[in-house]
């Protein structure tokens, strides 16, 4: 592969826009936007005026995955499709963790929440963590938190749940 060509690289980009059947869509967050434009920490999270989890959903048995997946677990189907998941939830599990890794706060609550079906596995946010606030059938709803700043000024966002 030719490297070096400086100049008109954004040229060729844009010129040679048609990649084919992948190239379906037109995603707001473009890989030229601002370096210091907040970047999700995983990418089933989607950011904006409402951030949400996307997840890959099996088209022949509904089994969601947030992971990229070859085949189905549950059938071993091949084809997916994206399906945002419901950002409001109950929590199904958790745990009130104590101890952890030097520099994590503790306490933290980590537990499963179970979105319109979906489970996600996440902490909990903006509650205390303690059994007499943390409930299980509680109702909470997706939030993002800062995961802190990188060197080049972009930060990262993360997600948890809070009390709905
Ligand atoms: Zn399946």
């Amino acid at each position: 592969m030719v490297v070096g060509v400086k100049t008109g690289r954004e040229c060729l980009d844009r010129g040679g826009a048609s990649l084919g059947a992948l190239a379906s869509g037109d995603d707001r967050s473009s890989l030229e936007t601002s370096m210091a434009a907040p970047i999700p920490l995983v990418d089933y999270l989607v950011l904006g005026d409402e951030p949400h989890l996307v997840a890959n959903e099996c088209t022949s048995c509904g089994a969601r995955f947030f992971d990229r997946r070859n085949a189905c677990a549950g059938c071993f189907a091949t084809d997916f499709r994206k399906v945002d998941v419901d950002s409001s939830g109950e929590v199904r599990a958790f745990t009130i963790v104590a101890f952890a890794a030097p520099g994590i706060a503790v306490p933290f609550v980590s537990a499963i929440v179970d979105c319109g079906g979906t489970s996600v596995r996440a902490n909990l946010l903006n509650v205390t963590p303690d059994p007499e606030h943390v409930t299980l059938g509680m109702k909470v709803r997706l939030t993002t938190s800062s995961m802190g700043v990188d060197e080049a000024g972009t930060e990262a966002i993360g997600f948890g749940y809070e009390p709905a």
